[in-house]
């Protein structure tokens, strides 16, 4: 029996409560297969550590857990600390130390989950977007002068490497490669941002050369929006900088349905580091405490953390589980129902025990 170490990361918010819904989920999981188990250690980094402590994490906080298989993390964000500081004092330092460059965010619509999109439902909208997730728009360049006088400047500088950007579009490629249809779509600004973005033009098309098998195409990011909406069946794999593909995948989790379903994987492909994953969501102030919180998108993200772990079977099942309750109609406010985060969890963990899944 195989034992898989995972760092878990609650953090703010309805993290907690999402959280303990994935463990319930991946603890039933373990049991129905019978093949591994999971060693689970807590950490209690997050905005409630930062006001006491005034940091986030531990100075030493990544080599806590650089030895665990995988870090399952909630949320972070509290009403009372600015959202800078809780950003690049959890997420990023993780992201970035750890060299997670490849931030994989699968989005299709659930059966019995209603699209804001007139006429598309399961089926019409099955989507991966890839977002290059250790430099670009967030690597943390930039600064201010005159601060707080008229003749303040604050620049924010976006940073891409040929290393960077050839990395990432290998990893598009060869995920466009290993789904059905094997198109990509990669989204940039190059009409407006002559150099970087230029760069991810070209690049594109050299690594392109090396999968003749997959058809792609290029976009500018602001038509990218509107195709989303107007024509989601046309894409399928997409892959985009720090900045865009934050912003695409936002919408991505709208059109389907609520982003409590939106799940990603924050990835090291090379398997140097531990990966992260996460809901895309944040810490929601709004439904926090009220046991409301919408459990699908950790459910998710749990499944792309034991499809990387090397349990394929479990990761299936998981999300047949996911898929049969959603369609059953147990369903959080967010997307239309009234069941709570905990009857929902209940239902899949049931799944997951049944006969059939
Ligand atoms: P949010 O994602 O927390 O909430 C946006 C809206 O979606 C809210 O109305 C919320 O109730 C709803 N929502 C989100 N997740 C839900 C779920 N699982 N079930 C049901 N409804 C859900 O975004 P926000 O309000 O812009 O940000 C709140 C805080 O979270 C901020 O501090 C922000 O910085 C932080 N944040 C953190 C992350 C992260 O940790 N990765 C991501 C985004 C925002
Ligand atoms: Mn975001």
């Amino acid at each position: 029996v195989k034992t898989y170490r995972i760092a878990s990361i609650p953090a703010d918010g309805i993290g907690p409560e999402v959280i303990a819904a994935g463990l319930q989920a991946l603890e039933a999981l373990a049991r129905r297969d019978g093949g591994f188990t999971f060693d689970v250690t807590e950490f209690d980094w997050g905005s409630e550590r930062y006001k006491k402590t005034g940091a986030l994490m531990p100075a030493n906080g990544r080599d806590e857990i650089k030895d665990f298989d995988a870090i399952f993390f909630g949320a972070v964000g509290a009403p009372d600390v600015p959202d800078h500081v809780t950003l690049w004092g959890l997420r990023l330092p993780i992201c970035q130390g750890f060299d997670q460059y490849a931030n994989v965010r699968p989005t299709k619509i659930l059966p019995g989950i209603t699209s804001p999109l007139a006429g598309v439902g399961p089926g019409d909208l099955d989507w991966v977007i890839v977002r290059e997730n250790s430099e670009g728009e967030y690597s943390g360049n930039g600064g201010r002068t005159h601060q707080g006088m008229p003749e303040e400047v604050g620049t924010e500088v976006s940073i891409f490497t040929r290393t960077g950007v050839t990395r990432i579009m290998r990893y598009a490629f060869e995920l466009a490669r290993s789904r059905p249809r094997k198109l990509l779509t990669v989204v940039t600004k190059s009409n407006a941002q002559r150099f970087g973005m230029v760069m991810w033009d070209e690049i594109a098309a050299e690594v392109a050369k090396d999968f003749p098998d997959v058809t792609w195409d290029k976009m500018l990011v602001d038509a990218m929006t509107v195709r989303m909406v107007k024509d989601p069946k046309s894409l399928d794999t997409i892959v985009a900088t720090n900045l865009h593909a934050d912003i695409l995948s936002d919408l991505a989790g709208a059109l389907a349905g609520s982003l409590g379903v939106a799940p990603t994987g924050n990835i090291d492909p090379e398997r140097r580091y531990p990966s992260m994953f996460e809901p895309i969501h944040g810490s929601a102030f709004d439904i926090t405490g009220k046991g409301i919180a919408n459990p699908v998108a950790t459910f998710w993200t749990a499944s792309q953390m034991l499809d990387h772990l090397g349990e394929s079977n479990a990761s299936e099942r998981l999300m047949r589980a996911v898929e049969k309750v959603c369609a059953d109609g147990i369903l959080t406010p967010d997307v239309g129902g009234k069941a709570t985060t905990q009857e929902v969890t209940e239902a899949v963990c049931e799944a997951i025990r049944g006969e059939n899944i």
